[in-house]
């Protein structure tokens, strides 16, 4: 998922504070992260290269955690957002549980050492293969998302001889300002359980013999930066809880406020957490009821940066073109929603920046990772690195025009690991039939 389309993004951009909330120094005229110069990265794995700093996630973690230590709440780190094993191993060994939204994510969080009862399985189409995977594995939490899910649901929960513990995931029709692709919390769109329904839901649950109802959930959107609309939703969704209770449920225990913490990519403000806090936990507080979150974005977006090389240079109708080998199918989100991302070079520049188009070597003219953007005078060869890379950029990456999928780092106090090496080539065609005919 994605951020605020272009132009959207406020202040001007600060870069120095982009690289502070990357961890990334210079030392010596050479960017580091973590302690480790980010160009011996890119020469011993080469580029493109994701690089994940863990002591930005930990302190993040940390901040989240801290900011909203009036309230007894878990985080469950939303696994689309980065989910390579090494990155969910080290939120789980932080405190999280896991949230997903697929069967593959599941068996992806179990292998990074998830138990199943820290995992929320979110999400609008489960299919009935993954909703009976979910129920076998014993998921802690199964959030539904309409009346007809629930049903089916049951009747997998009856089969299996097991009670389900689910939560249903409201759409509080709570409006926040994101790029439209992005924003989950608002009635007409696919997200959620419409208000109106919610007791049907219930009431559907309290008579079912597969089902508990343990949670009532909300998700408003991704990259949100004002508290806001969390606390109007809160509000709706204190009020469900309200009206399920007169319904005779007595078994809700939590109450999930979803994720969706803005970052910063420019110049926008990320996330208060402070300000988050003082407008969440008096009203949760008061339902007496332990709060889940759902962070992805923030815990690890502005921990990741995508390193790159320079492979040529061109004028071409008065426009002035770098060419890298990092492209859209490594980082999608520029091409998705207009994305603004950071483009630094690793060494420093003396001369002023000047407008650029960074571009990648895909076939495609929404191939770009900067478009007309102020760019230091990259020369051929030379690293750059696109910050704010660490949520949605892995995860989106494709193999369009067979490019092998970028390799993945993890800095740690001065230490680094591959934890996914680049794909091998053949892989990409690793059960294809040449001639299934013959
Ligand atoms: C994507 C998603 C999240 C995480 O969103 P972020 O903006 O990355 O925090 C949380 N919950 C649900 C249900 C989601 O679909």
């Amino acid at each position: 998922m994605g951020g605020r389309a272009a132009g959207r993004q406020g202040g001007t951009v600060d870069t120095a504070t982009l690289l502070r909330d990357a961890g990334m120094v210079r030392e010596n005229g050479m960017l580091a992260m973590a302690g480790v110069p980010l160009d011996r990265i890119a020469d011993e794995i080469g580029t493109p290269v994701f690089v994940y700093n863990a002591e930005v996630i930990r302190a993040r973690y940390a901040a989240l955690t801290g900011a909203l230590d009036g309230l007894p709440h878990r985080l469950h780190y939303a696994v689309k957002a980065n989910s390579n094993l090494a990155v969910l191993h080290l939120l789980r060994t932080l405190g999280a549980g896991a949230d997903i939204v697929s069967a593959g994510e599941m068996r992806r969080a179990m292998a990074a050492g998830f138990d199943p009862g820290d995992i929320v399985f979110s999400g609008v189409g489960k299919s009935r293969d993954e909703l009976e995977q979910a129920v076998a594995t014993g998921v802690g939490q199964i959030n539904v998302e309409s009346l007809e899910e629930l049903q089916l649901l049951d009747a997998i929960a009856r089969k299996a001889g097991r009670r389900v513990p689910v939560g249903i995931r409201v759409n509080p029709d709570v409006t926040a300002e994101t790029h439209p692709y992005i924003s989950t919390g608002k009635s007409g769109i696919k997200f959620g359980v419409p208000s109106d329904q919610v007791a049907a839901a219930a009431a559907l649950i309290r008579r079912s013999e597969g089902l508990d109802l343990v949670c009532l959930a909300m998700h408003l959107g991704s990259q949100l930066h004002s508290p806001e609309p969390y606390a109007r939703g809160i509000e709706r969704l204190v009020g469900m809880l309200e009206e399920v209770r007169v319904g005779g449920i007595t078994t809700v225990r939590r109450l999930d406020i979803g994720g969706g913490l803005g970052i910063r990519y420019a110049g926008e403000d990320e996330m208060d957490l402070a300000a988050f806090a003082r407008a969440v936990t008096p009203p949760l507080q008061r339902t007496g009821l332990t709060v889940s979150l759902e962070p992805g974005r923030f815990l690890v977006g502005s921990a990741g940066i995508l390193l790159g090389t320079v492979l040529y240079r061109k004028h071409s109708g008065g426009k002035e073109f770098v060419i890298g080998d990092a492209a859209m199918n490594d980082l999608l989100r520029p091409s998705l929603y207009r994305a603004h991302h950071e483009v630094v070079a690793l060494a420093s520049h003396a001369e002023a920046p000047s407008i650029r188009d960074l571009v990648g070597p895909i076939c495609e003219t929404g191939d770009f990772l900067a478009l007309e953007r102020p760019l230091p005078a990259l020369e051929r060869g030379e690293r750059f690195a696109v910050l704010g890379a660490g949520a949605y950029g892995f995860v989106m990456s494709s193999n369009y025009n067979t490019r092998p999928r970028a390799a993945e780092v993890l800095v740690d106090r001065g230490r680094h690991a591959v934890i996914r090496p680049r794909e091998p080539v053949e892989r990409l065609w690793a059960g294809e039939v040449v001639s299934p005919f013959d």
